[in-house]
């Protein structure tokens, strides 16, 4: 009687261990979205994909792990590399939303299998490759970044707009408040280039966000067109 409860013991703090170790992999999402405009009006400029000029509207850079105190893990796990076949039917889902903007023009699949390979494996625990981009994806779909933009009167018109306004018009249609991050174009002007929003760990839900990244824009900003 003895043994067998100090034995239930102690695969109670084990699984308690265990559940305490799986929690703490990462603690929430950063999905990532980059304006084409800002990427490819820059010194390092940009190729289109081999599948043709994207459309002009926000694409998905990536959904990253992160932890409540700004850091964030990577490239998890070695032997876990990008396997296109596992990924076949949301292929056309991804070149629509998820395309390449670096140089020499490629497919997207070096830039799915860099954001699988850094960020992914970081959150294997909870959802499997396909998981994953289905995830990107179902969040793309969830929020429309360009329309929210708009119906607030800011175009990507190479006009500049006030910080405060962009931010203000994503928190009113998509209900939490962005990170913006700015590059420069070619003039040193400072841009809209990514639009970060968090998501819980199971990679379905927006939450308002833990920490914000660093950086800065300036109070007044280009929305570059494309
Ligand atoms: P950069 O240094 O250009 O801001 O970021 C380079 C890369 O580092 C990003 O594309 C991304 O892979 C990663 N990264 C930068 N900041 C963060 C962050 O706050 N959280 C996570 N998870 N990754 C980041
Ligand atoms: P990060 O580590 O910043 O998430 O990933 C950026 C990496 O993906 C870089 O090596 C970059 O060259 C490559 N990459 C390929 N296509 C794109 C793109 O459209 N946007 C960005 N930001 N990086 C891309």
């Amino acid at each position: 009687m003895k043994t067998s409860s100090s034995t239930l013991i102690k695969l109670l703090v084990l699984l308690y261990l265990s559940v305490l170790s799986v929690s703490q992999e990462f603690d929430f999402f950063y999905f990532v979205q980059q304006w084409p405009g800002s990427y490819c009006d820059t010194v390092k400029s940009c190729c289109y994909p081999t599948t043709g000029k994207p459309e002009a509207d926000f694409g998905i850079h990536g959904l990253w792990p992160n932890y409540n105190d700004g850091n964030y893990p990577s490239n998890c796990d070695a032997n876990s590399t990008y396997d296109p076949k596992k990924v076949a039917d949301l292929r056309s889902g991804m070149q629509k939303n998820w395309p390449t903007l670096a140089c020499p023009s490629g497919s997207g699949v070096a830039f799915w299998a860099h954001e699988w390979e850094k960020h992914g494996t970081c959150s294997e625990s909870i959802l499997d490759q396909h998981g994953y981009f289905q995830a990107a994806l179902n969040l793309r779909r969830q929020v429309n970044l360009l329309q929210a933009l708009k119906n607030a009167g800011i175009n990507p018109d190479g006009e500049s707009y006030s910080l405060i306004s962009i931010r203000s018009a994503i928190q009113e249609a998509v209900g939490f408040t962005p990170w913006i991050e700015c590059n420069a174009d070619t003039s040193r002007n400072s841009q809209l280039y990514q639009i970060y929003l968090c998501v819980d760990t199971s990679g379905k839900a927006l939450i308002d966000c833990p920490v914000f990244p660093r950086g800065k824009c300036d109070s007044e900003i280009e929305f570059p067109s494309f």
